[in-house]
Parts: structure tokens; C-alpha cells; sequence
């Protein structure tokens, strides 16, 4: 093994990302950033029939927006390259061939038909069918033919698959830096498939070899992985290479219930499970880029799906969390999903934000809504706003009254319009005339000056002013409001509301 550590992420393009892959991805970045090591982007293309054309580039995009691009990966630092393993199908056979020839692996020219009949056959008896050591030799396999017929037939272009001759009654102890010690019977395992006659390896034999060729010092991978690896480890040594450490990720699960978190929990709950959008035919499936996540708050969150660093510190940056990470902190049960405490920690990153570069997020949606209004004024209307939003695009039904004079007024809150409530705000109306320095501080001492001089209950004032000025009894502070839509707006708003309710 070599000494630098060198990790790596090593996706199938068989669709978009899916936010659990987000994690693996990201777990692998921090453990190699924190050992001065290389995280490096491996594309699995082997299994042609599940290749989906857009989803090579979407994972490249996707680690991209969230900050945590792989140091070397298709056309960059291509140190062990090519990193796309179609490109390298070549590399493959000779591989292959030697497990044959070390007597690790055979040949097996079973027919698809054959092996249904094999598989029905068990099950009429209540076995589960398993190719392995129990059958093999039943099977019509190079195991039990000359070498010369094996040379013959495949010579004669017959179908063949390459299958592991895993080792039979061996016990293997084994160590995964996330579970501890883990034991497998090799017995049983089944004799998995390493290559096909038309030259494709499977992903067990590409993943071995380029993990060995690219000198991978750890396996960071999804608890879903965890059955493949003592027939990883037994390709290894029968390579005679040394086998990489093996970290196995728990599962990102459900927010209720049992099971593994899955796209129709998101489509149930209103929650993404990708990073970006992923548009087909069928639609889109929206991603947490375009639902206005902040990458940050992504990166924050996904880090404590089953990782925390032993203090009850919840924020961190991407340079904290790669100080601070640790795999054997990893938990090994299963990390539950919560949506609410995703929305929450965008909320962390969106107050984080500067007023500035929020109201210039804003100003788009605005735009479209043919509002114009000065940067300075917005950036006022945001820092107003910002404590209690989770997205910038909540922020226009937050703030919609900056901008446009309610055209409707909550029922509820008209229940408190008395009848003496329209003379106090012709009242207030007059004190609002008389007053020339109009901003919030000096117009809330004024108000509460003449309510306190002519005994008025507070409530008999602000809430029917708010309810004139805004519609409904929301928003930030009255005054802050009274003084961003100017004096004359709040009469013709308390005048609207004192004709109209
Ligand atoms: N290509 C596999 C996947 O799609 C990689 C698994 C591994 O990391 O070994 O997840």
C-alpha cells in the first residue's frame, strides 16, 4: 500500500447523485484533506446497460457547487488515468487471465437458459440457488472439461463469463475502520461473475484493479457495499496485492419509518435528494441547488448524517470539518434524515449571508414582479427580514408589503377593528403629518408619546396599524416598516383601511 493516503469516489453514472452519494463523497474529501492526502473521482461505466448520457457531468457539477471537486479525475491530474473505466477496458482481461491461470478463477459457458432450469430446479426443492463451490462442478464450467476443449470453444466464439473460485470452509476475520471486526464465511459467498466474452469486466474485478493500479490506500464506501468486501479482499490476495483499509458508511435513512431514505420520501415530504435538478422527459426532480440551499449548509448537514466530533457543535465550516474529521468517529448505525433540521441549517448559512448579497439573490425575483427599488433600501428590507426566512425565496411573501399596499386584510385580525378604531386612526394619521424627521426610532417615540398622553391602549393602536399597513399581523418591527414605505404611503394605506374595512 502506498504511504500517501488516496481515496476516492467512485460513482456509476446510472442517474443523478443521490444526496447519499453526496455524503460518501464528501466523507472522502474530508478524510483526505485532513491526511494531506488525494481525493481522486473514478467513473464506473462498466455496465453499459445502466449508463444514463448527462449523469457523468451532473456528479462532476454537482461536487463542484458544494466545493469539494476531486484533486485528480477525467481531464484533471490524470496521474493514474484514464479515470473513466470504459477507456481502460483493455487493461482488464490481462487481469482476468491471471486469475485463471493462479487457478483463482474458471471459466463458465452456462446458458442463460441452463441456468434458469438450475435455478428453478432449486427452488422446487426450497433452495435458494447460489453458484458456488456446492455446484460448479455440476455446471458446465472449465472446471470440469480439458483446457484444450476450454481453448477450443471459446475459439469458437462461445459465450463465456469469468467467475471468482472463491476458497471453500474459510473463515475470514476482517477489519472495517467504521464496524470493527467483521467475519465471512467463504462457503457462503457466491462465485461472482469478473468478466464477460464481449471483453466488459464486472464492477468487482474493474474496482479491484484500478483501487490496486491507482494505489487507493482507503475504501470509503456505502454500508450497501459491505457484502462485496470479502470478495474484494479475497481478489486482492489472490492478486498478491495488498488489500486497502475499508470504511463502510452507515445508510442514510428514512425520517419516519424503517428503511433507506428514497426519492419518494423527498416527493412525499417536499424535500430534495439530489444536489442539483435532474431533468427527464418524465420531469424534474428538484435538487437542493435550485431549491435555494446555500452549498455550505448542504456540506454542513450532510457531515453530521452520521458523523459528529464528540461536542455538541453543530456549525461548521468545510475547513473545520476537515480538521476535525475522523472516520472511526463514524457512527455504525443508520443516520436518520430531518428535513427540519435541513431547512435549519440553511437558515444558519442564509443569516450568515451578507445583507448585500442577499438583496442582490432577491432582486431578481423582484424584478420579475416589475419592482424597482434602490440596492440600499433592499438591503434594509432584507436585514428586516432575514432572521425568520430558510430561503431567499421566501423572502417576497415575507416582505410583499415593502413594496405593494395590501389589497386584502386577514379576517381574523379584523375582528379587533372596533368601532371607535377608525376615529384613532384619523388620529394617528394627524400625529404621522406633523412628523418631518420620519424615521423609525423618532416615530415610535412620537407615537407612544401622544398614546400614553391621551391614555390609549397600545393594542388599540398597533394592531389596527399594522393590519392597514401590512394586511395581516406579520412582519418585522412596525416601525422599521412605517419608516421603509415612506409618509405618504402610510396615509394612503391607513386611508385605504379606514374606507374599506
Ligand atoms: N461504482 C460503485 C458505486 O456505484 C462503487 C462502489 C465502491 O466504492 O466500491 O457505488
Amino acid at each position: 500500500m502506498s504511504q500517501q493516503v488516496r481515496v476516492r469516489f467512485a460513482p456509476s453514472p446510472t442517474g443523478p447523485l443521490h444526496i447519499g452519494g453526496v455524503r460518501t463523497a464528501l466523507f472522502n474529501y474530508l478524510f483526505a484533506k485532513k491526511n494531506n492526502g488525494i481525493f481522486f473521482l473514478r467513473v464506473e461505466d462498466t455496465d453499459q446497460n445502466r449508463f444514463v448520457p448527462g449523469a457523468e457531468e451532473y456528479i462532476m457539477e454537482a461536487l463542484e457547487w458544494l466545493g469539494i471537486s476531486p484533486d485528480e479525475t477525467i481531464g484533471k491530474n490524470e496521474k493514474f488515468g484514464p479515470y473513466r473505466q470504459s477507456e481502460r477496458k483493455d487493461l482488464y482481461q490481462q487481469y482476468a487471465t491471471q486469475l485463471i491461470n493462479s487457478g483463482n478463477a474458471y471459466y463458465a459457458f452456462d446458458t442463460a437458459e441452463a441456468l434458469d432450469a438450475a435455478r428453478k430446479k432449486d427452488e422446487e426443492q426450497g433452495i435458494t440457488f447460489i453458484y458456488n463451490h456446492h455446484n460448479r462442478e455440476k455446471l458446465d464450467t472449465s472446471l470440469v472439461i480439458s483446457s484444450e476443449e476450454t481453448a477450443t470453444r471459446i475459439a469458437n466464439g462461445e459465450h463465456y463469463v469469468i467467475r471468482f473460485k472463491t476458497p471453500v470452509n474459510e473463515t475470514l476475520h476482517l477489519h472495517d475502520i467504521i464496524r470493527g471486526d467483521v467475519k465471512f464465511e467463504t462457503s457462503l459467498l457466491d462465485d461472482k461473475v469478473l468478466f464477460k466474452s464481449d471483453g466488459m469486466p464486472t464492477y468487482h474485478l474493474a474496482n479491484i484493479v484500478d483501487d490496486h493500479l491507482m494505489e487507493t490506500s482507503h475504501v470509503i464506501r456505502g454500508e450497501e457495499w459491505l457484502p462485496s468486501m470479502p470478495l474484494h479482499v479475497l481478489l486482492y490476495r489472490s492478486f498478491g496485492w495488498d488489500a486497502p483499509q475499508f470504511a463502510h458508511l452507515p445508510l442514510i435513512m428514512k425520517p419516519v419509518g424503517n428503511g433507506k431514505l428514497s426519492k419518494r420520501d423527498g416527493d412525499k415530504m417536499g424535500f430534495p435528494v439530489f444536489p442539483l435538478d435532474w431533468k427527464t422527459d418524465e420531469g424534474i426532480s428538484s435538487g437542493y441547488r435550485e431549491k435555494g440551499f446555500f452549498p455550505e449548509a448542504v456540506i454542513n448537514f450532510l457531515a453530521l448524517l452520521g458523523w459528529n466530533d464528540g461536542t455538541e457543535k453543530e456549525l461548521y465550516t468545510l475547513d473545520e470539518l476537515v480538521n476535525s474529521f475522523d472516520l472511526s468517529r463514524v457512527h455504525k448505525a443508520g443516520a436518520k434524515f430531518d428535513p427540519e433540521k435541513n431547512k435549519w441549517f440553511n437558515h444558519q448559512y442564509l443569516i450568515k449571508q451578507k445583507d448585500t448579497d442577499l438583496a442582490k439573490a432577491f432582486a431578481p425575483i423582484l424584478a420579475e414582479k416589475q419592482i424597482t427599488v434602490s440596492e440600499d433600501k433592499l438591503t434594509r428590507i432584507v436585514s428586516l427580514i432575514k432572521e425568520r426566512a430558510h430561503f431567499v425565496s421566501e423572502f417576497w411573501e415575507m416582505s410583499d408589503f415593502f413594496f405593494v399596499a395590501p389589497t386584502a386584510y386577514d379576517e381574523k385580525a379584523i375582528k379587533n377593528w372596533k368601532a371607535e378604531t377608525p376615529g384613532l386612526m384619523q388620529e394617528l394619521i394627524s400625529v404621522l403629518e406633523g412628523i418631518t424627521d420620519y424615521t423609525s426610532v423618532n416615530i415610535e417615540t412620537i407615537i407612544k408619546d401622544w398614546m400614553t398622553k391621551n391614555e390609549i391602549g397600545m393594542g388599540k393602536v398597533m394592531q389596527p396599524f399594522r393590519l392597514s399597513l401590512v394586511g395581516a399581523l406579520k412582519g418585522p418591527h412596525l416601525f422599521d416598516i412605517v419608516e421603509m414605505i415612506g409618509k405618504e404611503e402610510t396615509i394612503n394605506r391607513l386611508q385605504k383601511a379606514i374606507a374599506s374595512i
